[in-house]
């Protein structure tokens, strides 16, 4: 269903990062880091 999109979720103030093949589970993700640290996460797609 994805076709091989990837989610490249991104800390850019700590070295946390991770890739996941959901948009939702990235979205999760990022959302719990930025929750948990008060970080600035962004989650890009790659193709
Ligand atoms: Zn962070």
């Amino acid at each position: 269903m994805t076709g091989g999109l990837v989610f490249h979720v991104v800390c850019r103030e700590c070295p946390t990062e991770s890739l996941r093949q959901s948009a939702a589970e990235a979205e999760t993700l990022a959302t719990a880091h930025a929750s948990d640290t008060d970080h600035s996460v962004a989650v890009e797609r790659i193709e």
